[in-house]
């Protein structure tokens, strides 16, 4: 099979690394660019991350010795190099749009973890097993833009990506409210426990802009695709509550939950189990074989011990019991920088070569 030739801009970055990282081990994928700012451009990529390498796993060799391009000056350069990029920048919202609209216009598919385009009602915003449907979208926001075949997909914030996926496979029972407590870890800050002292043994009780986007990004993720664009669903009411605690990765939530007709405890964990998506019905290389998993020792999940489930892909869940005041509560706990970062983006990127639109 030929492989796909892919760019990562923002290459440099806490997420950018791990792309770096998938994309090396990926079987469909070969690593052909990677640009960051003006600051590491020129540079080779092992002299751009040295010092800043933030992950366990070494610096890839094959990227070692790539020079770093500019992600706006040298993008005609990019363009020419690539089938389509990843993009994870640490940029203001707007410049972040400009940049990902100036690849699409230049035919340049864009998968995207930034958050500036999520709401943008033709940007398909995509956890695979969940709302894969949306990304038909792609076709209305080609017209806008004027291309053929640049467009931008986006993924959802980390945070949602621990709970939504457990409360998904319910909606047909009518959830009314949510509400959910994340415990998250500092990598979902760019962090890690050297560059972040004051997180240890500590728990900090705000994340900006985080709660916002997990009480509405849902609603998005579950909206439906009407003429062009993805109207959002008015239900369930979402409340939430974000903090920053001491993990290095993983972020957990603690979910409760009612419904219009309440089910009961087998029949909720009968559709976690049996819960499958168009993602695994073709087997794309970075879809877990089961997404949910349920465990009965009360125990876990533990962070640190689930957090590499199925390449850290999937979502492991626990604690479900009847609530005084809502009909059930349980936990669950997500990757964030795999299932919630570049795992869940490379996985799209893979739903996207697979149905066509790349
Ligand atoms: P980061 O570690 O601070 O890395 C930022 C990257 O952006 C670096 O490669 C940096 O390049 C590049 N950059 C900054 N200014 C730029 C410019 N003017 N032009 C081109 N590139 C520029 O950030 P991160 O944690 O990887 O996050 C990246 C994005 O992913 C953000 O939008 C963040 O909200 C989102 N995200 C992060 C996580 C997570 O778990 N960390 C999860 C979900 C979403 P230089 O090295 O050259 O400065």
């Amino acid at each position: 099979m030929q492989k796909y030739k892919v760019g990562v801009v923002g290459a440099t970055g806490m997420v950018g690394q791990q792309y770096v990282h998938l994309i090396d081990r990926h079987p469909w994928f070969d690593l052909t660019v990677v640009a960051a700012s003006p600051r590491s451009a020129g540079k080779s990529y092992g002299e751009a991350v040295e010092g800043r390498w933030r992950h366990d796993y070494p610096v890839p060799e094959a990227a070692k010795e790539m020079t770093v391009l500019d992600a706006a000056a040298d993008m005609e350069r990019i363009v020419a190099s690539v089938d389509f990029i990843f993009c994870a920048v640490d940029m203001p919202k707007d410049k972040t749009r400009a940049l990902e609209d100036a690849y699409a216009k230049l035919e340049c598919p864009v998968i995207s973890n930034n958050s500036a385009h999520r709401m943008t009602p033709d940007v398909p915003m995509v956890i695979p097993e969940i709302n894969g449907d949306h990304i038909a979208v792609i076709e209305a926001q080609r017209a806008r833009l004027g291309s053929k075949r640049g467009f931008v997909a986006a993924k959802s914030n980390c945070s949602i990506q621990s709970y939504v996926p457990a409360l998904h496979p319910l909606r047909d029972y009518g959830i009314k409210s949510i509400l959910a407590c994340t415990y998250q870890a500092i990598s979902g800050a760019g962090k890690t426990f050297d560059t972040f002292p004051d997180i240890v043994d500590n728990c900090i009780p705000y994340i900006a802009g985080e709660e916002e986007k997990s009480e509405r990004e849902p609603l998005k993720i579950w909206g439906t695709v009407q003429n062009g664009e993805i109207v959002m669903a008015l239900s369930p009411a979402i409340t939430t509550q974000c903090m920053r605690v001491a993990c290095s990765d993983g972020h957990m939530a603690a979910v409760f939950v009612s419904f219009d007709k309440k089910p009961t405890i087998e029949e909720i964990l009968s559709r976690w189990q049996s819960f499958s998506s168009r993602a695994q019905e073709l087997a794309l290389p970075s879809a877990p074989k089961q997404f949910l998993h349920y465990f009965t020792d009360p125990y876990r999940p533990q962070t640190r011990l689930d957090r590499e489930l199925e390449g850290g892909m999937a979502i492991s869940i626990g604690r479900l019991r009847e609530d005084s005041q809502y009909d059930y509560k349980f936990v669950c706990l997500s990757h964030n920088t795999l299932r919630g970062a570049a795992g869940g983006a490379v996985e799209l990127a893979e739903l996207l070569c697979a149905e066509g639109y790349i």
